[in-house]
């Protein structure tokens, strides 16, 4: 028999990158964590499984295409932080998928109740707006929209980290959860209140949540290479005794991989190159080709990226949010080859004010300045308290404790014969 959980949680996201659902799944297990059988957690794409036409049915294999031509990226992020795109975008969602949303929220996937979720979460910049009119819809049976009227608890989990496209932002949320002054600072000016952001950093997968590195292995004033991370290497096959340098080119791969693996492999004659192709198949067998003679290790897609992390000196990688935040707690200096217009353009400032890493686009440049950086073991090691000052290992179980203490206080308020309202700041009784 199945008991009853103490309060259901839906999650909003799609996947559009692979942040949101890392995210979302990360959030899932710190609950899973902290209070074991006590939330049930619906993760659901809504954009793919309920979008009824295309453009909104199509956005993930949409994201990839614009992601490999980024001015499309750029035009379609720009004209949506307009103030008429923002109309456009809102008036859209509403007309066209409001009725099959609205499914969506009334029928989640919970194994033991077939109700509404006691909360929703949203960890997409596309969920905020159209969800809280859905709730106000469902919470006054129908009388209105107006998110003001809604009683559920509503919060967002902000996935992005140096930057952030305006539509995360929504006045009318329970809380907001930001990563980063920068963020917090844009929240502002979308006009939410202090009192509705929280700032512990981005949720992150468990292998990252207590780094082993922060507490016992923080480096001193030489690097950690050649005596603590050598079992680290052993144990994926890597040199024991060669400083590693390890690049990532996101989930998907990005472009631009294979050059600038083979530029990197071509200056590090005293290191080793790890490199991590994610989905990208093609890079990794055209690198295959060329990983044999030298210091090069390909791999495709791994499971276990924070055992990567904690055995290499240096990241080389595009500015995706994931991989910077996992990179601090590695204590792992980062050194920008790409990144995506808009929200990961911030990424770049978050790394270089943060002084544990740079951006540069040219692969033979990329390639000296991380052979200056392994060759300055001072250098490396101030770069690497760096990173770990910008680390935020507890922000997971953080925002998932917060979430839980308001869905629980909410349950409570119900059972009490309360309002049922949530946490919220700013939302009006419906009379
Ligand atoms: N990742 C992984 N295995 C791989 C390649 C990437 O687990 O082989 C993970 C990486 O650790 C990070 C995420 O994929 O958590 C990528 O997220 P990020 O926000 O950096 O970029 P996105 O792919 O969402 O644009």
């Amino acid at each position: 028999t199945t008991t009853q959980p103490k309060a259901t949680i839906q999650i909003l996201m799609s996947d559009t990158g692979g942040g949101h659902r890392a995210s979302a799944n990360a959030l899932r297990d710190a609950w899973n964590t902290l209070y074991p059988n006590q939330i049930e957690c619906d993760i659901v794409d809504i954009y793919t499984e309920y979008g009824p036409v295309w453009p909104y049915n199509d956005y993930v294999r949409m994201y990839k295409l614009m992601a490999q031509y980024p001015w499309t990226w750029d035009l379609f992020f720009r004209f949506g932080s307009t103030p008429f795109g923002l109309w456009l975008n809102a008036f859209l969602l509403e007309t066209i998928c409001f009725q099959s949303f609205v499914t969506c929220l009334q029928q989640p996937d919970f194994i033991t109740t077939k109700k509404r979720a006691d909360m929703v979460v949203s960890v997409h910049p596309l969920c905020q707006d159209i969800a809280l009119k859905i709730l106000a819809y469902l919470d006054t049976n129908g009388a209105t929209r107006d998110p003001q009227y809604r009683t559920t608890p509503f919060c967002t989990v902000v996935t992005d980290l140096g930057g952030a496209h305006p539509t995360w932002f929504h006045p009318q949320v329970d809380q907001c959860f930001v990563p980063s002054d920068a963020l917090r600072q844009l929240a502002l000016q979308r006009n939410l209140q202090p009192s509705q952001i929280v700032q512990h950093g981005l949720p992150i997968r468990q292998g990252f949540w207590n780094s082993p590195l922060s507490s016992t292995e923080q480096p001193s004033s030489t690097t950690t290479t050649s005596n603590t991370k050598a079992p680290r290497h052993t144990a994926l096959g890597l040199h024991p005794e060669l400083p590693t340098v390890l690049l990532v080119g996101g989930g998907d791969g990005m472009g631009g991989l294979v050059e600038m693996a083979l530029s990197l492999q071509q200056e590090l004659q005293d290191a080793q190159l790890v490199v991590i192709c994610g989905n990208n198949r093609a890079a990794q067998e055209t690198l295959q080709q060329h990983s044999a003679a030298n210091n090069m290790v390909v791999r495709g897609f791994v499971s276990n990226m924070d055992e990567y992390m904690r055995a290499a000196d240096v990241l080389v990688t595009k500015a995706g949010p994931g991989t910077i935040a996992e990179a601090c707690i590695c204590g792992l200096p980062c050194m920008l080859f790409a990144y995506l217009p808009g929200q990961e353009e911030g990424n770049i400032p978050f790394v270089e004010q943060g002084g544990f890493g740079a951006y540069c686009s040219d692969p033979k440049e990329i390639a000296t300045t991380v052979r200056s950086w392994i060759a300055d073991p001072q250098q490396l090691a101030v770069m690497q308290e760096n990173a770990f000052k910008a680390a935020r290992p507890q922000a997971t179980l953080d925002i998932a404790r917060d979430l839980a203490e308001i869905v629980f206080r909410h349950n409570e308020k119900k059972v009490d014969g309360g309002t049922g309202k949530g946490e919220s700041s700013g939302v009006v009784e419906a009379s």
